[in-house]
């Protein structure tokens, strides 16, 4: 009885897992912080790196073991470090919080207080308060104080920042760090206009590129080490080609403190089939990532604008909508975020909802905000261009403006999925992008 009941679950959690591979074979993914990597890196997480140990610093491992990890790992760190033109890369982090983790822990003591922007103006729950269970003030005990936001522009307010930080001087109050970057991400935020600022008052600035590392690395946002960003911490797969993972980088003088943060302190295994899958990712982003994130930026620009004509109050209209490749829609007209979201689902649509300045005013909470957000990377890496964007944008018109069945339009979703199998912009593809791959 416990036998077979046993083979059912084994077999139940492979049914579920090709389900899902089906799903998003026949889906539109939107959700912003999500990627498909290529069969390269695909190859590298199923590789025997996933079952080692290569504790310490390539060359200085804790384990033996180690001789061929040893040289990826050094490649990682040189494509890292050209592909961000940085003195000095981390490539241990497995994951963008762990990133910024280990940059609160060399460079910050618990009790010092960090700038950062608060979660409706686009912050991430890494750079978060204790009471809302944030990693910074959770973990590390750190003081959060937001930014003074301009929801007009949808950016940190310069001029208001500069006399918040004199204001906080005066109280004694005076940021240790300041946090830049954030999830909801439409415009670059102004580093190089307050980093001469920062530095009179010596606030470390990190600049969290988790959602817009692959538009850097294409150079087609801002570009934080060289607008005066002391330290720039990212996820690996949002913009940037995958595997998850994280990425820490810096300048020569801030190397010990933040590889004596990653290892003994945050981390024991650094999961090397994903940092192996890493140093595959920056060779194509080195390779393609200029033409990827040209792209991205003419996708979301057009799917901003064809919503926008459609009806939809798409936000950061003054300035465009968006230069990265997120849009962030406000839905309180038709409904709220979290049943769009959930509308859109039934009809291969995923989206996520998303808080939007001013919801937490008006008593909207996270389940139920103003807002969705819509993120093109992964729908550009399967090669779509801006004629998609313009059915996308009118399969989303259907369910949330004229209230269609959203399984009335299933059956054209899934037909225009079709032709959009394989991953662009990497050196090899023959495997399906969600094709499910069996080794047993
Ligand atoms: C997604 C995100 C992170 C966290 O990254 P993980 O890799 O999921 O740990 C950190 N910061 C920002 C701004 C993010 O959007």
């Amino acid at each position: 009885m416990a036998k077979s009941s046993n083979k059912e679950s084994y077999d139940k959690i492979f049914s579920k897992l090709k389900e899902h591979h089906k799903w998003f074979e026949n889906s539109i993914p939107l959700i912003a912080s999500e990627n498909i990597p290529s069969p390269a890196v695909r190859e590298a997480i199923i590789s025997d790196f996933g079952n080692r140990y290569a504790e310490g610093w390539p060359g200085e491992r804790v384990y033996a073991g180690c001789v061929y990890i040893d040289d990826v790992e050094f490649e990682c760190m040189n494509l890292a470090k050209k592909l961000y033109k940085a003195k000095f890369a981390d490539v241990r982090p497995i994951s963008g919080v762990v990133a910024n983790l280990a940059i609160y822990s060399a460079f910050t003591n618990p009790g010092d207080i960090m700038l950062a922007p608060s979660i409706p103006a686009g912050g991430h729950i890494s750079h978060g308060k204790k009471e809302h269970s944030g990693t910074a003030g959770l973990v590390h005990g750190l003081e959060i104080e937001f930014y003074p936001f301009n929801t007009e522009e949808m950016t940190i307010d310069v001029d208001k920042t500069k006399a918040k930080i004199k204001d906080l001087k005066k109280i004694g109050r005076l940021p240790k760090m300041a946090m830049f970057g954030g999830s909801l991400f439409l415009f670059p935020h102004p580093v190089k206009e307050l980093a001469d600022f920062l530095k009179n008052y010596d606030i470390h600035i990190n600049y969290d590129a988790a959602h817009v590392a692959g538009l850097i690395a294409g150079g087609k946002f801002q570009d934080p080490l060289r607008e005066g960003a002391d330290t720039m911490t990212m996820s690996t797969h949002k913009t940037l080609f995958g595997p998850q993972g994280g990425l820490v980088l810096g300048s020569k003088e801030n190397e010990e403190r933040i590889k004596k943060a990653m290892f003994p302190g945050l981390t024991s295994s650094h999961h090397i089939h994903h940092m192996a899958g890493k140093a595959i990712a920056f060779a194509e982003a080195l390779e393609f990532g200029k033409d990827y994130a040209s792209q991205i930026i003419k996708n979301a620009k057009t799917l901003a604008e064809v919503l926008s004509d459609i009806g939809f109050k798409v936000l950061g209209e003054s300035r465009g909508f968006t230069q990265s490749h997120q849009i962030a829609v406000n839905v309180f007209d038709y409904s709220d975020g979290g049943k769009v979201e959930s509308e859109l689902e039934k009809a291969n649509i995923i989206v996520n909802r998303q808080l939007i300045p001013g919801d937490i005013k008006a008593g909207r909470n996270y389940f139920h905000p103003g807002g969705i957000r819509l993120g093109v990377s992964e729908i550009t890496r399967i090669g779509m261009k801006q004629t998609e964007m313009k059915e996308i944008a009118s399969f989303i018109k259907e369910i949330v403006i004229e209230r269609k069945d959203p399984k009335k339009v299933l059956p054209r979703v899934k037909a225009f999925r079709k032709d959009f199998q394989k991953v662009q912009y990497c050196f090899d593809n023959k495997l399906g992008a969600y094709e499910y791959v069996k080794l047993r």
